[in-house]
């Protein structure tokens, strides 16, 4: 197996790091109830997707 010829300095690595970076989760608006919800998933307040209730969510309202 090939071997790195010289050891990367803390400015090489940290230079390529610079790309490397944790970006916040996207959200869209639940279309139903207007929640904010992660896109191509099932609303986790109302349980629906596509316009079809996928899940059954329990109604706790206060
Ligand atoms: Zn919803």
């Amino acid at each position: 197996m090939a071997v790195p010829f010289r050891r990367t300095s803390k400015t090489k690595k940290r230079m390529r790091r610079t790309h490397l970076k944790k970006t916040a989760n996207e959200m869209v608006a639940c279309p139903k109830c207007g929640e904010m919800i992660r896109p191509h998933r099932a609303c986790t307040k109302c349980g629906y997707y596509k316009g079809k209730e996928v899940i059954k969510i329990k109604e706790d309202e206060e």
